[in-house]
This record gives C-alpha cells, sequence and structure tokens, in this order.
C-alpha cells in the first residue's frame, strides 16, 4: 500500500537495471501478485535474510552487503533528501532524520535491521549504509562513503551515519 505510493511517486525516476545473469528488472521488483498476503513482509524475513547472506557469502561479505545496499539506493532514483526521506520511510526502511548538512550526518529510527536487536557492541547496518551511499551519489552526484557511528545494536535507539564525500 505505502509501497505502491512509493512507486507511484513520479518524481522518483527508476533505473531499468538488470541483475547480473537473471533477467529480472528493477522495475520489476515492484509489481506483487499477492491478492492475500499484499506488499508486506515481517521485517524477519528480511533480516534474516541479510544475515543468512553474510554467512554464506564468506569473505568480504559486509562490503558486498554495503555495495549491494549502494546498487538498491542508486536504483531508487531519489533527487533530494525529502525524497530520500519519503522513499525510506514509504519502504518501511527506516524514519530518516538529516540532522547535520555540513558534515552530513544522518539518523535513522526504527530501522529495519538493528531497531529491537541486542547490544553487541558494534553497528550492523551495512546493506542501510550502503543504501544511504547511493542515494547520496544520486542526490550529490559524487561518490561519498557512509560509515554507521551508533546503531541499536550498539545500544542507541537509532542508528547514526556520517557521511564522507570522497574527492575524484
Ligand atoms: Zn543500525
Amino acid at each position: 500500500m505505502i509501497s505502491t505510493d512509493y512507486h507511484s511517486n513520479a518524481s522518483l525516476e527508476k533505473a531499468n537495471k538488470r541483475f547480473n545473469n537473471i533477467p529480472i528488472n528493477f522495475e520489476d521488483l515492484f509489481e506483487t501478485d499477492r491478492p492475500t498476503l499484499g506488499r508486506n513482509i515481517d521485517v524477519v524475513v528480511y533480516r534474516a535474510l541479510i544475515l543468512s547472506i553474510i554467512n554464506h557469502l564468506g569473505f568480504n561479505s559486509l562490503s558486498k552487503l554495503y555495495h549491494a545496499g549502494e546498487d538498491f539506493g542508486k536504483n531508487l532514483g531519489v533527487k533530494s533528501i525529502d525524497d530520500m526521506i519519503y522513499c525510506f520511510k514509504s519502504l518501511g526502511i527506516g524514519i530518516l532524520e538529516l540532522v547535520s548538512k555540513n558534515p552530513i550526518k544522518i539518523q535513522v529510527y526504527e530501522c529495519i535491521f538493528c531497531s529491537g536487536l541486542p547490544n553487541i557492541g558494534e553497528p550492523v547496518c551495512y546493506f542501510e549504509q550502503g543504501m544511504i551511499s547511493g542515494c547520496l551519489n544520486s542526490i550529490l552526484n559524487k561518490e561519498v562513503k557512509v560509515i554507521e557511528t551508533k546503531c541499536y545494536a550498539t545500544g542507541y535507539d537509532y542508528c547514526e551515519f556520517d557521511v564522507k564525500i570522497l574527492k575524484k
């Protein structure tokens, strides 16, 4: 329902990207034929998927997940911070706030991956860091590096991301 609103937002341009050798385009992901269950799934499915990817991808899995998130963020086609805030909320990724413009610092409340997880003493939102990076790349037209400095998994009730703009 909410995601459909996001999908129909004309200001958001969709890239038509094919995933490796699987002939499915990013745009195809928005179509669902689930008359009983609808568009939504429990976050536990998403969380289990991310954890199983980390477990099975092995070496460098965290940075691969970051880059995968980055691709996803770029595909969302956001044009402004407001677009990004709207997109994160409508897709149920989290409630995003820009807390500093220079340097850019972002907080995400109710994060899809970590909100409610135990405090394990390290940030865990690798895919989400990548998503933020990809979105900011689209908005700023610059390469950025996003680092999660606070997380529900480090004892906060939000995630905080520091953004470094990389010089080309
Ligand atoms: Zn987090």
